[in-house]
């Protein structure tokens, strides 16, 4: 195809749309090979020490999005992930069950139906922040919004029963029945 033809072409939207959704493919399935994937850090590495230039430009880019809500964001997952990668995350699919029953299936704070308040969220009653981890007894089910309202402070929203329950459960403490 000669130039002419290809710019004429081009001026099409349908050709050019087409031409999007064959690079996207085409990208999509380039950066799903490994092989693609290492040869292209590795160049990238080798400009990013060679040239100060690209250098400076990375830099840049990272810094900008250091600062940025969503990058700040993703490190604020990335930190969340890692501590809770660290602590012994070990609350089993069981031990979730039996809080969410002992709660009756409502938020422990605004004691809504999770029907009517919407998915349960596992929140960590020591806040990771305060090297809380994902046990029974650190846990308990609260709504979307009163999770996001707690924010990362530690707050035990539990009564005493389910505060005993959990560490009976988690085999820390007998069984006692608590008047509240
Ligand atoms: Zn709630």
């Amino acid at each position: 195809m000669t130039k002419e033809k290809m710019r004429i072409k081009r001026l099409d939207p349908a050709f050019r749309a087409r031409e999007r959704a064959y690079d996207k493919v085409y990208h999509k399935k380039q950066w799903a090979d490994p092989v693609f994937q290492e040869k292209t850090r590795q160049y990238k590495r080798s400009k990013y020490e060679s040239d100060p230039a690209y250098r400076a430009a990375v830099l840049a880019r990272n810094n900008k999005w250091n600062v940025s809500e969503k990058g700040r964001n993703a490190a604020r997952v990335r930190e969340h992930r890692r501590r809770e990668m660290e602590g012994q995350a070990s609350l089993t699919h069981d031990d979730w069950k039996m809080i969410l029953d002992f709660q009756e299936y409502r938020c422990v704070k605004c004691w809504r139906s999770f029907q009517e308040a919407g998915r349960p969220e596992r929140d960590h009653i020591v806040s990771v922040v305060d090297g809380g981890t994902l046990t029974i007894t650190n846990t308990q089910a609260l709504c979307r919004s009163c999770n996001s309202s707690k924010h990362s402070s530690s707050i035990d929203y539990r009564d005493a029963t389910q505060r005993s329950f959990c560490a009976w459960m988690a085999g820390e403490a007998e069984m006692v029945s608590v008047e509240d």
